[in-house]
């Protein structure tokens, strides 16, 4: 659809601005924050025009005051550091489940060149099968809500993907299959959740979104 001029917009009589060539947005008249330039968009947020330089700092339409603004209320100032911390407790469960991984092939090897003496023991095979096994769950549990939280605390940096934020901390209750790495997961998990669900943190995740 294109949007034709109305004469009374293209054609102001007497006073015409000294603004250069109208830009695709349409704005009209002085940078709200400095008079003596002319305004080429306007913030998405406030409405303000804004000129070039101030159009550079807007964040996905939002312009630099609003983001200020935002970033003072409520709990917003914390989502960096929640997003630092998810970061490396999301490394931390990657190098665990890693380690389970090294450790379950290297005994599985061991056990299943056990010899045994007991007649109806299972076969050391069967053993070190269902032992390997365990352990790649283990180590499962701990990958997924790794790589959930490396993503989610990386993307929270910028205020992006509010709901993988959400998704990340609860998949970091599937530690529990690694016992080691559950109770920080449930810490970080009530702290991100408490965050994440603030209402101006909601907002100033809709700016950036
Ligand atoms: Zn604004
Ligand atoms: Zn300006």
């Amino acid at each position: 659809m294109t949007i034709e001029p109305s004469p009374a917009e293209s054609a102001p009589v007497g006073t015409a601005p000294e603004a250069g060539p109208p830009t695709s947005d349409r704005v009209r008249g002085q940078c709200a924050r400095h008079p003596e330039r002319p305004a080429k968009v306007q913030c998405s947020r406030c409405g303000d025009n804004l000129c070039d330089g101030c159009a550079a700092e807007r964040v996905e339409g939002v312009c630099k005051s609003c983001l200020e603004l935002l970033s003072n209320r409520g709990k917003v100032w914390q989502v960096q550091w929640l997003a630092v911390v998810t970061m490396v407790h999301g490394g931390l469960l990657l190098l665990w489940a890693i380690g389970l991984v090294v450790s379950g092939l290297y005994l599985g090897v061991a056990m299943g060149g056990v010899e045994t003496t007991q007649p109806d023991a299972p076969p050391p095979e069967f053993m070190a099968g269902v032992f390997g096994g365990a352990t790649l769950f283990m180590a499962f549990g701990q990958l997924v809500p790794g790589v959930l939280q490396l993503a989610a605390g990386w993307y929270m940096l910028s205020f992006r993907y509010r709901p993988l934020a959400i998704v990340a901390f609860l998949a970091g209750l599937l530690s529990i299959t690694g016992c080691y790495c559950l109770p920080t997961s449930i810490l970080l998990a009530i702290w991100g959740l408490i965050v994440i669900f603030d209402r101006d943190v909601g907002a100033r995740f809709a700016a950036s979104a």
